[in-house]
Protein backbone atom coordinates (compact mmCIF):
# COMPACT_ATOMS: atom_id res chain seq x y z
CA UNK A 1 0.00 0.00 0.00
CA UNK A 2 1.14 4.02 -0.80
CA UNK A 3 1.29 5.90 2.09
CA UNK A 4 0.65 9.34 -0.55
CA UNK A 5 -3.07 8.45 0.06
CA UNK A 6 -3.40 6.05 3.01
CA UNK A 7 -5.65 3.57 3.41
CA UNK A 8 -7.24 3.03 7.25
CA UNK A 9 -9.08 -0.11 8.51
CA UNK A 10 -11.20 0.22 11.21
CA UNK A 11 -12.22 -2.56 13.48
CA UNK A 12 -15.21 -2.00 15.72
CA UNK A 13 -17.96 -4.41 16.56
CA UNK A 14 -22.31 -3.99 16.47
CA UNK A 15 -21.78 -4.89 20.35
CA UNK A 16 -24.14 -1.69 21.17
CA UNK A 17 -24.39 1.22 19.03
CA UNK A 18 -21.38 3.64 20.23
CA UNK A 19 -18.83 1.65 18.70
CA UNK A 20 -20.17 2.04 15.09
CA UNK A 21 -21.11 5.66 15.67
CA UNK A 22 -17.32 6.09 16.82
CA UNK A 23 -16.16 4.66 13.81
CA UNK A 24 -18.33 6.55 11.72
CA UNK A 25 -17.87 10.01 13.42
CA UNK A 26 -14.20 9.57 12.57
CA UNK A 27 -14.48 8.52 9.06
CA UNK A 28 -16.63 11.81 8.68
CA UNK A 29 -14.29 13.74 10.44
CA UNK A 30 -11.66 12.51 8.03
CA UNK A 31 -13.52 13.59 5.47
CA UNK A 32 -14.03 16.58 6.04
CA UNK A 33 -9.85 17.27 7.09
CA UNK A 34 -8.54 15.20 4.18
CA UNK A 35 -11.14 14.94 1.46
CA UNK A 36 -9.02 13.24 -0.91
CA UNK A 37 -6.59 12.55 1.24
CA UNK A 38 -7.29 9.20 2.22
CA UNK A 39 -9.23 5.66 1.80
CA UNK A 40 -10.74 4.22 4.87
CA UNK A 41 -13.28 0.52 5.68
CA UNK A 42 -14.77 -0.95 8.74
CA UNK A 43 -14.64 -4.00 9.08
CA UNK A 44 -16.76 -6.03 12.41
CA UNK A 45 -13.99 -8.46 13.12
CA UNK A 46 -16.07 -10.67 15.29
CA UNK A 47 -18.81 -10.84 13.12
CA UNK A 48 -16.96 -11.43 9.92
CA UNK A 49 -13.64 -13.19 11.12
CA UNK A 50 -13.69 -14.51 15.01
CA UNK A 51 -13.89 -17.74 15.60
CA UNK A 52 -17.08 -19.23 17.48
CA UNK A 53 -18.71 -18.28 19.78
CA UNK A 54 -16.65 -14.54 19.60
CA UNK A 55 -18.31 -14.39 16.09
CA UNK A 56 -21.91 -14.62 18.20
CA UNK A 57 -20.70 -11.10 20.07
CA UNK A 58 -23.24 -8.91 18.59
CA UNK A 59 -25.99 -11.34 18.81
CA UNK A 60 -25.01 -12.13 22.73
CA UNK A 61 -24.56 -8.56 23.69
CA UNK A 62 -28.13 -7.89 23.86
CA UNK A 63 -28.58 -11.02 26.37
CA UNK A 64 -25.77 -10.70 28.07
CA UNK A 65 -26.54 -7.58 29.19
CA UNK A 66 -29.78 -8.09 30.56
CA UNK A 67 -28.35 -9.54 33.22
CA UNK A 68 -26.26 -7.11 35.06
CA UNK A 69 -25.16 -8.77 37.92
CA UNK A 70 -23.40 -11.37 35.42
CA UNK A 71 -21.73 -8.45 33.42
CA UNK A 72 -20.71 -7.00 36.45
CA UNK A 73 -18.99 -9.85 37.94
CA UNK A 74 -17.46 -11.15 34.51
CA UNK A 75 -16.18 -7.13 33.83
CA UNK A 76 -14.63 -6.93 37.49
CA UNK A 77 -13.21 -10.31 37.84
CA UNK A 78 -11.51 -9.72 34.37
CA UNK A 79 -10.38 -6.33 34.75
CA UNK A 80 -7.08 -5.98 35.68
CA UNK A 81 -2.81 -6.73 34.37
CA UNK A 82 -2.78 -10.32 35.65
CA UNK A 83 -6.03 -11.55 34.17
CA UNK A 84 -5.83 -9.64 30.99
CA UNK A 85 -2.20 -10.80 30.14
CA UNK A 86 -3.74 -14.51 31.40
CA UNK A 87 -6.47 -14.09 28.66
CA UNK A 88 -4.37 -12.48 25.97
CA UNK A 89 -2.02 -15.59 25.94
CA UNK A 90 -5.12 -17.77 26.10
CA UNK A 91 -5.99 -16.33 22.93
CA UNK A 92 -3.64 -14.74 20.82
CA UNK A 93 -3.35 -18.55 19.07
CA UNK A 94 -7.07 -18.73 18.65
CA UNK A 95 -7.22 -15.13 17.08
CA UNK A 96 -4.27 -15.66 15.09
CA UNK A 97 -5.56 -16.83 11.71
CA UNK A 98 -8.71 -14.61 11.69
CA UNK A 99 -6.60 -12.17 12.54
CA UNK A 100 -4.06 -12.67 9.16
CA UNK A 101 -6.76 -13.64 6.99
CA UNK A 102 -8.50 -10.03 7.62
CA UNK A 103 -5.58 -8.10 7.07
CA UNK A 104 -4.74 -10.21 3.76
CA UNK A 105 -8.41 -9.28 2.89
CA UNK A 106 -8.26 -5.73 3.81
CA UNK A 107 -4.53 -4.75 3.47
CA UNK A 108 -4.08 -0.97 4.50
CA UNK A 109 -1.43 1.26 5.95
CA UNK A 110 -2.78 1.25 9.19
CA UNK A 111 -4.75 -0.44 11.72
CA UNK A 112 -7.28 1.24 14.09
CA UNK A 113 -9.34 -0.50 17.07
CA UNK A 114 -12.30 1.10 17.87
CA UNK A 115 -13.03 -1.92 20.04
CA UNK A 116 -11.66 -2.90 23.67
CA UNK A 117 -11.68 -7.03 22.89
CA UNK A 118 -8.74 -7.55 20.13
CA UNK A 119 -6.18 -5.05 20.84
CA UNK A 120 -3.23 -7.08 21.60
CA UNK A 121 -3.73 -10.02 19.30
CA UNK A 122 -4.78 -7.74 16.08
CA UNK A 123 -1.47 -5.41 17.28
CA UNK A 124 0.63 -8.38 17.16
CA UNK A 125 -0.06 -9.27 13.63
CA UNK A 126 -0.29 -5.90 12.58
CA UNK A 127 3.04 -4.58 13.84
CA UNK A 128 4.96 -8.07 12.14
CA UNK A 129 4.04 -6.53 9.31
CA UNK A 130 5.74 -3.12 10.05
CA UNK A 131 2.26 -1.18 9.61
CA UNK A 132 1.25 1.13 12.91
CA UNK A 133 -1.76 0.08 15.30
CA UNK A 134 -3.78 3.03 17.45
CA UNK A 135 -6.88 2.10 19.71
CA UNK A 136 -9.61 4.79 20.02
CA UNK A 137 -11.27 4.58 23.16
CA UNK A 138 -15.00 4.86 23.16
CA UNK A 139 -15.91 4.48 27.22
CA UNK A 140 -15.40 7.77 28.54
CA UNK A 141 -13.96 7.51 32.68
CA UNK A 142 -14.43 3.80 33.31
CA UNK A 143 -11.87 2.28 31.43
CA UNK A 144 -11.67 -1.60 31.42
CA UNK A 145 -7.84 -3.01 31.03
CA UNK A 146 -8.56 -4.55 27.83
CA UNK A 147 -8.32 -1.47 26.20
CA UNK A 148 -5.27 -0.51 26.77
CA UNK A 149 -2.26 -2.32 24.89
CA UNK A 150 1.15 -0.78 26.15
CA UNK A 151 2.59 -1.85 22.70
CA UNK A 152 0.25 0.40 20.64
CA UNK A 153 1.31 2.82 18.74
CA UNK A 154 -1.17 5.79 19.69
CA UNK A 155 -3.98 5.29 22.08
CA UNK A 156 -6.71 8.29 22.08
CA UNK A 157 -8.91 8.71 24.58
CA UNK A 158 -11.88 10.33 25.64
CA UNK A 159 -10.97 12.48 28.80
CA UNK A 160 -8.34 13.01 31.48
CA UNK A 161 -9.98 10.27 33.91
CA UNK A 162 -9.29 7.67 31.18
CA UNK A 163 -5.91 8.92 30.43
CA UNK A 164 -5.02 8.54 34.29
CA UNK A 165 -6.30 4.81 34.07
CA UNK A 166 -3.86 4.21 31.39
CA UNK A 167 -1.00 6.08 33.64
CA UNK A 168 -1.85 3.35 36.42
CA UNK A 169 -1.57 0.54 34.08
CA UNK A 170 1.69 1.75 33.25
CA UNK A 171 0.70 3.38 29.30
CA UNK A 172 3.48 5.46 28.25
CA UNK A 173 2.21 9.00 28.11
CA UNK A 174 3.66 9.38 24.86
CA UNK A 175 1.38 7.21 23.35
CA UNK A 176 -1.49 8.70 24.73
CA UNK A 177 -3.61 11.73 23.95
CA UNK A 178 -6.98 12.99 24.90
CA UNK A 179 -9.57 14.25 22.27
CA UNK A 180 -12.75 13.63 23.59
CA UNK A 181 -14.80 10.61 21.85
CA UNK A 182 -15.53 11.12 18.65
CA UNK A 183 -19.65 12.15 17.56
CA UNK A 184 -20.96 12.32 14.02
CA UNK A 185 -20.22 16.12 12.73
CA UNK A 186 -24.65 16.68 12.61
CA UNK A 187 -24.73 17.18 16.02
CA UNK A 188 -22.23 20.12 16.23
CA UNK A 189 -24.12 21.99 13.32
CA UNK A 190 -27.52 22.13 14.30
CA UNK A 191 -28.06 26.19 14.89
CA UNK A 192 -32.15 25.75 14.70
CA UNK A 193 -34.41 27.00 16.87
CA UNK A 194 -35.82 23.54 18.72
CA UNK A 195 -39.38 24.51 17.89
CA UNK A 196 -39.17 24.57 14.22
CA UNK A 197 -37.63 21.24 14.24
CA UNK A 198 -40.18 19.34 16.94
CA UNK A 199 -42.66 21.09 13.92
CA UNK A 200 -40.61 19.24 11.23
CA UNK A 201 -41.09 16.03 13.02
CA UNK A 202 -44.49 16.42 13.47
CA UNK A 203 -44.18 16.86 17.73
CA UNK A 204 -45.74 19.37 19.51
CA UNK A 205 -43.98 22.47 19.18
CA UNK A 206 -44.59 24.69 22.82
CA UNK A 207 -44.21 21.37 24.98
CA UNK A 208 -41.29 20.34 27.15
CA UNK A 209 -40.24 17.73 24.80
CA UNK A 210 -38.18 14.57 26.58
CA UNK A 211 -36.49 12.26 24.89
CA UNK A 212 -35.90 8.55 26.38
CA UNK A 213 -33.56 6.13 24.60
CA UNK A 214 -31.56 3.06 26.02
CA UNK A 215 -28.54 2.61 23.33
CA UNK A 216 -28.38 1.15 20.10
CA UNK A 217 -30.15 -1.89 22.08
CA UNK A 218 -33.41 -0.27 23.56
CA UNK A 219 -31.40 -1.64 27.09
CA UNK A 220 -32.67 -1.25 30.56
CA UNK A 221 -36.03 -0.33 31.87
CA UNK A 222 -37.24 1.71 29.01
CA UNK A 223 -40.34 0.19 29.31
CA UNK A 224 -41.23 1.29 32.75
CA UNK A 225 -39.86 4.47 32.68
CA UNK A 226 -42.31 5.27 30.14
CA UNK A 227 -45.14 3.83 31.69
CA UNK A 228 -44.05 5.95 34.91
CA UNK A 229 -43.64 9.29 32.77
CA UNK A 230 -47.16 8.83 31.37
CA UNK A 231 -49.19 7.85 34.60
CA UNK A 232 -47.80 10.90 35.98
CA UNK A 233 -49.34 12.66 33.33
CA UNK A 234 -46.35 15.22 32.95
CA UNK A 235 -46.75 18.47 30.71
CA UNK A 236 -44.49 16.70 28.14
CA UNK A 237 -44.13 15.23 24.90
CA UNK A 238 -42.46 12.16 25.31
CA UNK A 239 -39.95 10.70 22.36
CA UNK A 240 -39.00 6.89 22.71
CA UNK A 241 -36.11 5.24 20.86
CA UNK A 242 -35.97 1.60 21.19
CA UNK A 243 -33.19 1.13 19.13
CA UNK A 244 -33.20 -2.41 18.03
CA UNK A 245 -35.35 -3.58 20.21
CA UNK A 246 -38.44 -4.33 17.88
CA UNK A 247 -40.40 -6.45 20.24
CA UNK A 248 -40.30 -3.85 22.60
CA UNK A 249 -41.26 -0.88 20.29
CA UNK A 250 -44.53 -3.10 19.50
CA UNK A 251 -45.72 -3.57 23.04
CA UNK A 252 -45.22 0.32 23.40
CA UNK A 253 -47.24 0.71 20.72
CA UNK A 254 -50.04 -1.28 21.64
CA UNK A 255 -50.29 1.18 25.47
CA UNK A 256 -53.19 3.46 25.75
CA UNK A 257 -51.26 6.61 26.19
CA UNK A 258 -52.19 9.75 28.40
CA UNK A 259 -49.42 12.27 27.07
CA UNK A 260 -48.44 13.05 23.31
CA UNK A 261 -45.72 10.23 22.91
CA UNK A 262 -43.62 9.18 20.01
CA UNK A 263 -42.09 5.81 19.50
CA UNK A 264 -38.93 5.01 16.84
CA UNK A 265 -37.19 1.95 16.55
CA UNK A 266 -33.51 2.27 15.49
CA UNK A 267 -33.26 6.19 14.23
CA UNK A 268 -30.48 7.31 11.79
CA UNK A 269 -31.21 10.71 12.83
CA UNK A 270 -30.35 11.16 16.20
CA UNK A 271 -28.93 14.85 15.97
CA UNK A 272 -32.17 15.59 14.80
CA UNK A 273 -34.34 14.01 17.66
CA UNK A 274 -32.05 15.15 19.89
CA UNK A 275 -31.74 18.57 18.58
CA UNK A 276 -35.60 18.91 18.98
CA UNK A 277 -35.48 17.67 22.70
CA UNK A 278 -35.47 20.05 26.13
CA UNK A 279 -34.31 16.61 28.22
CA UNK A 280 -32.60 13.43 27.55
CA UNK A 281 -33.46 10.60 29.36
CA UNK A 282 -30.91 7.13 28.82
CA UNK A 283 -28.94 4.59 30.15
CA UNK A 284 -25.60 6.12 30.65
CA UNK A 285 -24.07 5.38 27.55
CA UNK A 286 -21.10 7.21 26.49
CA UNK A 287 -21.96 7.73 22.84
CA UNK A 288 -25.31 8.89 23.81
CA UNK A 289 -23.79 11.41 27.05
CA UNK A 290 -21.22 13.38 24.82
CA UNK A 291 -23.71 13.23 21.64
CA UNK A 292 -25.97 14.86 24.32
CA UNK A 293 -23.26 17.68 25.76
CA UNK A 294 -22.50 18.64 22.09
CA UNK A 295 -26.16 19.43 21.73
CA UNK A 296 -26.60 20.45 25.07
CA UNK A 297 -29.12 18.43 26.69
CA UNK A 298 -29.55 17.50 30.23
CA UNK A 299 -29.26 14.20 31.39
CA UNK A 300 -30.93 11.74 33.56
CA UNK A 301 -29.76 8.54 33.24
CA UNK A 302 -32.12 5.93 34.28
CA UNK A 303 -29.90 2.88 33.94
CA UNK A 304 -26.30 1.71 34.02
CA UNK A 305 -23.93 -1.29 32.92
CA UNK A 306 -21.82 -2.06 35.42
CA UNK A 307 -18.35 -1.97 34.72
CA UNK A 308 -17.80 0.50 31.92
CA UNK A 309 -20.62 2.67 32.40
CA UNK A 310 -20.67 3.29 36.17
CA UNK A 311 -17.70 6.36 36.07
CA UNK A 312 -20.35 7.83 33.44
CA UNK A 313 -23.30 8.06 35.93
CA UNK A 314 -20.79 9.64 38.86
CA UNK A 315 -18.89 12.11 35.88
CA UNK A 316 -22.33 13.54 34.41
CA UNK A 317 -23.46 13.77 38.10
CA UNK A 318 -20.21 15.73 39.47
CA UNK A 319 -20.50 18.18 36.77
CA UNK A 320 -23.92 18.80 37.52
CA UNK A 321 -24.92 17.87 33.59
CA UNK A 322 -27.95 15.84 35.09
CA UNK A 323 -29.63 13.25 37.50
CA UNK A 324 -29.12 9.42 38.57
CA UNK A 325 -32.78 7.85 38.51
CA UNK A 326 -32.30 4.15 38.82
CA UNK A 327 -36.10 4.01 39.44
CA UNK A 328 -38.82 4.82 37.04
CA UNK A 329 -40.46 7.02 40.21
CA UNK A 330 -36.95 8.78 40.62
CA UNK A 331 -37.08 9.97 36.67
CA UNK A 332 -40.59 11.22 37.36
CA UNK A 333 -39.74 13.17 40.62
CA UNK A 334 -36.13 14.70 38.80
CA UNK A 335 -38.87 15.70 35.74
CA UNK A 336 -41.25 17.38 38.68
CA UNK A 337 -38.03 19.35 40.27
CA UNK A 338 -36.86 20.47 36.75
CA UNK A 339 -40.66 21.49 35.45
CA UNK A 340 -41.05 23.59 38.59
CA UNK A 341 -38.33 25.38 39.10
CA UNK A 342 -36.87 25.74 35.61
CA UNK A 343 -33.63 27.59 36.54
CA UNK A 344 -32.80 24.48 37.95
CA UNK A 345 -32.95 22.81 34.76
CA UNK A 346 -31.03 25.46 32.95
CA UNK A 347 -28.42 25.21 34.86
CA UNK A 348 -27.98 21.56 34.14
CA UNK A 349 -28.48 22.35 30.34
CA UNK A 350 -25.62 24.86 30.65
CA UNK A 351 -23.87 21.93 32.52
CA UNK A 352 -23.79 19.48 30.27
CA UNK A 353 -22.79 22.24 27.72
CA UNK A 354 -20.09 22.70 28.74
CA UNK A 355 -18.53 19.86 28.55
CA UNK A 356 -19.26 19.21 24.73
CA UNK A 357 -16.13 18.30 22.98
CA UNK A 358 -17.50 19.18 19.12
CA UNK A 359 -13.73 18.84 17.75
CA UNK A 360 -13.29 15.38 19.38
CA UNK A 361 -13.63 13.64 15.77
CA UNK A 362 -11.43 16.08 14.26
CA UNK A 363 -8.46 15.65 16.47
CA UNK A 364 -8.94 11.95 16.75
CA UNK A 365 -8.52 12.29 12.87
CA UNK A 366 -5.55 14.34 12.71
CA UNK A 367 -3.94 12.10 15.24
CA UNK A 368 -4.69 9.32 13.13
CA UNK A 369 -3.36 10.83 10.12
CA UNK A 370 -0.25 12.29 12.40
CA UNK A 371 0.40 8.82 12.70
CA UNK A 372 0.75 6.95 9.60
CA UNK A 373 2.65 9.54 7.92
CA UNK A 374 5.15 9.47 10.41
CA UNK A 375 5.99 6.00 9.82
N1 LIG B 1 -28.25 5.25 18.23
C1 LIG B 1 -28.77 5.51 16.96
N2 LIG B 1 -30.05 5.16 16.73
C2 LIG B 1 -30.83 4.56 17.66
C3 LIG B 1 -30.30 4.29 18.95
C4 LIG B 1 -29.00 4.67 19.21
O1 LIG B 1 -28.10 6.07 16.09
O2 LIG B 1 -31.99 4.27 17.36
C5 LIG B 1 -26.85 5.64 18.47
C6 LIG B 1 -26.69 6.73 19.52
O3 LIG B 1 -26.92 8.01 18.93
C7 LIG B 1 -25.24 6.48 19.95
C8 LIG B 1 -25.12 4.96 19.88
O4 LIG B 1 -26.17 4.51 19.03
O5 LIG B 1 -24.34 7.07 19.02
C9 LIG B 1 -25.27 4.31 21.24
O6 LIG B 1 -24.02 4.38 21.85
P1 LIG B 1 -23.84 4.34 23.42
O7 LIG B 1 -22.36 4.38 23.67
O8 LIG B 1 -24.64 5.40 24.07
O9 LIG B 1 -24.48 2.95 23.89
P2 LIG B 1 -24.30 1.44 23.38
O10 LIG B 1 -25.46 1.15 22.48
O11 LIG B 1 -22.98 1.34 22.67
O12 LIG B 1 -24.36 0.61 24.63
Amino acid sequence: MTNETPHFLFLFSDTGGGHRSAVDAIIEAMQLEYPDGFSAEKVDFFKQYAPPPLNFAPELYPMMSKNPTLWGMNYHLSDGKRQVALAMRAATPYYYIAVRKMLNEHPSDIVVSVHPLMNVPVRQVVHRRKLPFATVITDMVSIHTFWFDAKADLILVPTEQARQRGLELGIDPKIMQVCGLPVANKFCQNTRAKEVVRQELGWPADRLTLVLVGGGEGMGPLEATAAAIDNAELPVSLVIITGRNQKLKERLETRCWKIPHFIYGFVQNMPELMAAADVLITKAGPGTISEAFITGLPVILYNRQPGQEEGNVLYVLSEGAGSWAPEPAMVVSVLKNWIHHPDRLIEATEASRSLARPEAARQIARSLMGLVKAK
